[in-house]
């Protein structure tokens, strides 16, 4: 049997709704019962770009700061932290806590509450599936205990980004793009996730539900309101569950297929024992719009059929990284990111928008553009253009298909 997965109401990040919900999901689940006085407890947000709350992209200080009074209550210490994508130094993580609204929670509990400034990078060797020889950020080997506080979205490449892709915040800044280029595979690449999880085993899950993300997730998507705060002591039940909120099943989320094929994850949200005060009923949201992904379809069983429906399948939902040129604003946050070096940039003259004086003018810009042969498909680009100008494109066939499934 999977650890129970407590799942409450949360219509707002407003202080009294967020203490109510949060405090509930925890007593469901007795999630806090291994804080200890004198203990330095690692809350692992995510914190994956410089973006304001209110964008859903990122951790909500609120549910932050109510964990923060909880643990503190016990006499333990918090410090928040995350690699972002981009640089993993002072300034530019800094920058990240600023904008997700962070600095505040310095102030209001005065250095019970501090905000990492570890920058160390540790070695580690592990059996893992994928990992064993790997680098991890530091300061989660200087606490007692691990919280892993995640946000439910999309994801291009693992489908939905929650508790167990969260754990890809260990891998220090701009070495988490090699680890595409290890393990291009997705199974091997989400074995990378069920590792790092199994690795440094966080004693408790949360999920910011409140508003989530959808569609060209987990950076660039549109914030939709889901209502939702869960907690778990471990991710695999308590991703499933976010899964099925969200309208998705093993079949979208590899990491979800991999953990089941481990024996670690239940195969479907029938296994998982949901305690609290939300009807999972009444919280799915069937419409709920997902990244678009390949191989998000496949046909049940073995056997040759099978194998050649799904292989056809995957060809019809074959997809690419495409920049839309009117979105661009050539920053080059794609080249410098992809681990592939597919990416070059060359000049394109842009129009002006607006209702700006010079509108209709044109100026010069560097865009990408893609060698497909190098191209591994990581979306990385994807991730971390801070327009959403790089989409992901399905061809023709998969447009049509998705319409009708
Ligand atoms: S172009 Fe984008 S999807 Fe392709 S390898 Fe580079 S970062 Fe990954
Ligand atoms: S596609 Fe996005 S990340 Fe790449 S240059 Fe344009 S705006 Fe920047």
């Amino acid at each position: 049997m999977f650890n129970p997965v407590a799942l409450e109401s949360c219509s707002s990040y407003e202080y009294s709704t967020v203490k109510k919900s949060l405090d509930q999901a925890i007593a469901d689940i007795d999630g806090l019962s291994f804080v200890k006085p004198g203990m330095k407890i690692a809350i692992k947000a995510n914190l994956v770009s410089a973006m304001a709350p209110e964008k859903a992209v990122t951790t909500h200080p609120a549910l932050l700061k109510r964990l923060c009074e909880l643990i503190t209550e016990k006499g333990a210490t918090v410090i928040i932290g995350d690699s972002p994508g981009g640089l993993y130094t002072p300034s530019f993580v800094r920058n990240v806590y600023k904008s997700c609204g962070l600095l505040d929670l310095e102030k209001e509990f005065d250095k019970k509450v501090t905000l990492n400034d570890d920058y160390s990078i540790k070695n580690a060797s592990y059996a893992g599936k994928s990992l064993k020889n790997f680098i991890y950020t530091g300061w989660l080997s200087n606490v007692d205990a691990i919280i892993n506080f995640s946000k439910l979205k999309t994801h291009a490449m693992m489908g939905m980004s929650c508790a167990v892709k969260n754990m890809f915040g260990t891998i220090p800044g701009t070495t988490k793009p090699e680890y595409h280029m290890l393990f291009p595979n997705e199974t091997d690449f989400a074995n990378v996730m069920i590792d790092l999880n199994e690795f440094f085993k966080p004693d408790l899950y949360i999920v910011d539900a409140i508003d989530g993300m959808e569609g060209n997730g987990p950076t660039a998507g549109e914030k939709r309101h889901i209502g939702a705060v869960l907690a778990s002591k471990r991710p695999y039940a308590l991703d499933m569950v976010c899964a099925d909120l969200i309208g998705m099943t093993i079949k979208d989320v590899p990491t979800l297929r991999v953990a089941f094929e481990n024996g670690l994850g239940p195969e479907s949200i029938a296994e998982v024992k949901i305690v609290g005060g939300l009807s999972p009923s009444l919280a799915k949201i069937p419409d709920f719009k997902r990244a678009t992904i390949h191989q998000s379809i496949t046909f049940d069983g073995d056997g040759f059929i099978n194998h050649m429906k799904s292989a056809a399948l995957k060809l019809a939902f074959n997809t690419k990284p495409q920049v839309k040129k009117s979105e661009c604003i050539g920053c080059k946050k794609c080249y410098e990111t992809c681990p592939a070096n597919a990416i070059t940039m060359v000049p394109y003259k842009k129009a002006s928008k607006g209702n700006s004086p010079n509108q209709g003018a044109t100026r010069n810009i560097s865009i990408p553009s893609i060698d497909r042969s190098k191209c591994i498909k990581c979306f990385c680009c994807q991730e971390f253009c801070p327009k959403g100008a790089m989409k992901v494109q399905e061809n023709i066939i998969g447009k049509v298909l998705r319409k009708i499934k």
